[in-house]
Parts: C-alpha cells; structure tokens; sequence
C-alpha cells in the first residue's frame, strides 16, 4: 500500500481530505462550527489541555489498554501472530470514551454548561452520559422511539446518570432523527451548550477532532508493538461504522508504508442495496456506496439510482450506518487503506471463536474485524504480524445472540 507523508495527515483549511469531508451545513451551524474549530485549535496546542485529557484518559477511562497477544487464536488458524487492542476493557465497554472525554474536556474549557449528543443503539449516548455525570455537565440525549423501546436498557443507564432522554417520533424514529433534533437543539442553545458527536463524521472540525481524540489507540500500540516484537506489524484490521476506531488506530501508521490496513464494515445479510452498510467495499460487489453528502460532509454514502439515501441492515448496531467518515474515503481512494465487508453470520462466527480460544466475547462491530482476519489467514505467512482493534465487548449484544442460537 501506498504511504502517506506526514505533512499530508490533516485535512487542509477547508477540512477536506482531498474531495471528501468540508462543511455542507446551513448558514445557522456556520458560526457555531466556527467557534468549536477556534477553540480546538487552541486546545491541541496547550500542553495542559493535553494533560487533563491524559489524565482522565488514565484515571477515568482505563488506559493504556493492554495489547495482548492471541496465542490460543494464531495456533489455531496457524496462520499469522495475532494481537488484540483491548479497547474493550475501556469504563463504559468500547473506545467510545477517549472520545468523549476529550471533547466534555473541551466543552467545559470552552465555558459551556451543557452537552447534548445523538444516539442510535445508545452506546455513544452511555459514554457521553458517564462523561457529563463526571465533568458536572448538563446532559441531553436525543434517541429515536423506535429505538428507545429496542435499547431500553441503555435509556435506563443514561437517565441514572443523570442525562435527560429526549424521544425523537418523526421520520423513521431512528438515528437520522436524532441528529436532525439535536442539530436543532445546538443552533437554538449554541451559547450554553456543545454538540458530542460520536464518530469522525459531520461537518468539519468533527472529523478530525475525533480523530485525535481516538488516536491514543494507534500511538499505544505501536509503542507495544514495538516492546514485544521490535518491529512495526504487517496488517491493522478495525471494523468500520463512522470509523472512529478505525481511524483512531490507523493514524499513527499513515506514514508507515508497509504497514497495511483493512476497514471491516458491514456485509449484512449480502450484497442487495438495503441488506448491508458497506459503503467503500461498495466498489467491488456491494450496490450503492457513492460519493454524496450527509450530515454536513462530502463523503460515501449509500444511496439508490435516484440519490435516496438507502436503507441499511447490520447485526451490529454500531456499523448501520449509511455513511462513512470522511477521511476513510479519501484512504480508499488513494489506495492506503483497503475496506472490506464481512456478514451478520461471518461476524457471529468471529465473536464465538474468540469467546472459545481466548475468553473474550467481542462486540459485534469488533468481531467483524476479527472474521475478516480469519478468513485471510490462511494465505498469510506465520511471520507475519497482526493487529486487530477490539473496539469494544460484547455484553450488549447477548439478546441478538441469544437469536442466533
Ligand atoms: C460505536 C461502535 C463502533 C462503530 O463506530 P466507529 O466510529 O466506526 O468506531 C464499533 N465498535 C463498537 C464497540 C462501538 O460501540
């Protein structure tokens, strides 16, 4: 794969990464988007801003996290050396948290009293709930009916830690409708209140500052890599919903030629427009993936002949998404980074197999990542070095299981 040079690795002033990312928002979102980009672009550059993230980072969320060789998982496939990222040991069960801590850090810096933030199966809204609880911010979560009745055990965590559920009943009463309330929300309180998106998707600066905030992975992990085999690794896999994670572990490795990388998203029940969310492995054989805007960037979405957004599935509710971030689509297109789908049934067969060799149950976002991994297996050499992201763990996925059986 081709590298990317390490002046090339942000997006330009416009925040595009070549064609893809900008900032398609009405007029309303222009200067509250402006203020945030202001007021992050202070934050990065203050060590004790830095410092304060770091240290929640490590007292609050659990990090390092460790990363630990798979050895019941490589001598069975004998194939390549696996490693895990334990993103899912993280408070609160996935990589969600770096994320939100880092940007609760920056709403209290930027003197807002508030937090308001989208979700869909409700993890981002947890994470975000845990992080106002701890930094003492107001917390709205704005959650499609449809989806509050399927996750009712996610609304109860989020009202006992004291964030307020708003039910949002227009539209398909899912995640689009969320977001469209909350952006709402944010145009009409923008004094008092910071919106905590909760993948590097949006309008410009969220692509890239979730992307910082999530980078602590792939930094933590060359650095571990490093300690255990005294080489950088030949492949990173990640699953790939909005991919924060994904970019999250991948950054630090942009440079790094031979290392390559594998974007996981979601195959579904197979290639038909609606039975997936692949929106870049889209290319080769899956309908719908193209370049089209949503939610404020230029970006791939999934979408029919006429430019409807289309209906997506996944058993993971973390990759059903119709779009994904910017910075991936620039990856894929300039050939860094390779994406690749897997399904339901796929996935599921990945998160028994890691539950029986090593003792963990993975998310099912995650055991996407690790199915595409066995399935290439066999054709890697067993000097070969393996990193996959365990975004997160899978006790909120054992009634979709329970299904499975
Ligand atoms: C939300 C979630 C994802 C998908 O989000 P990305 O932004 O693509 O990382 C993946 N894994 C887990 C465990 C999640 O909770």
């Amino acid at each position: 794969m081709k590298s990317i040079a390490a002046t090339e690795q942000t997006p330009d002033a416009r925040g595009r990464f070549g064609a893809y990312g900008g900032r398609y928002v009405p007029e309303t979102l222009m200067a509250p988007l402006e203020e945030l980009e202001r007021a992050y672009e202070e934050a990065r550059k203050d060590a004790a801003f830095r410092a304060e993230v770091d240290q929640a980072l490590k007292d609050f969320a659990g990090r390092p996290t460790p990363l630990q060789f798979a050895s019941r998982l490589t001598s069975n496939l004998s194939g390549p050396k696996i490693y895990l990222k334990r993103e899912d040991l993280l408070h609160t069960g996935a990589h969600k948290i770096n994320n939100c801590i880092g940007q609760g850090l920056l709403a209290k810096r930027m003197g807002k009293q508030r937090v308001i933030a989208e979700t869909g199966a409700g993890q981002h809204g947890v994470a975000t709930a845990t992080v106002a609880a701890r930094l003492g911010l107001e917390c709205t979560v704005y959650m499609g009916t449809e989806d509050m009745e399927r996750q009712r055990l996610n609304v109860f965590r989020m009202r006992l830690l004291g964030a307020k559920v708003v039910g949002v009943d227009s539209g398909s009463k899912t995640l689009k409708d969320a977001i469209n309330e909350a952006m709402r929300d944010w145009v009409t309180n923008v004094r008092t209140t910071h919106y905590l998106l909760g993948s590097v998707l949006g309008a410009h600066p969220y692509p890239m500052m979730v992307r910082d905030f999530h980078a602590v992975i792939g930094k933590e992990a060359k650095q571990q890599i490093l300690a255990a085999e005294g080489r950088l690794p030949d492949w990173l896999f990640a699953c790939v919903g909005g991919g924060s994670n994904a970019i999250g572990l991948f950054q630090e490795f942009l440079a790094d030629a031979n290392v390559k990388m594998i974007g996981v998203e979601a195959g579904g029940r197979g290639p038909g427009l609606g039975e997936h969310a692949a929106r870049l492995a889209a290319a080769a054989e899956f309908a719908g993936g193209k370049p089209g805007v949503l939610q404020g960037t230029y970006t791939y979405v999934l979408q029919n002949s006429d430019g409807q957004i289309a209906k997506t599935h996944s058993v993971s509710a973390g990759l059903d998404y119709p779009a994904v971030g910017p910075e991936h689509a620039w990856l894929a297109d300039r050939g860094r980074a390779e994406y690749t789908a897997v399904t339901d049934e796929e996935a599921v067969h990945a998160l028994r197999t890691l539950a029986v060799l090593e003792g963990i149950i993975p998310a099912l976002e995650s055991a996407h990542a690790v199915a595409d991994v066995m399935q290439r297996a066999p054709r890697m050499s067993k000097d070969e070095l393996v990193i996959v992201n365990l975004s997160g763990r899978g006790d909120k996925d054992m009634e979709i299981l329970a299904k499975y059986a």
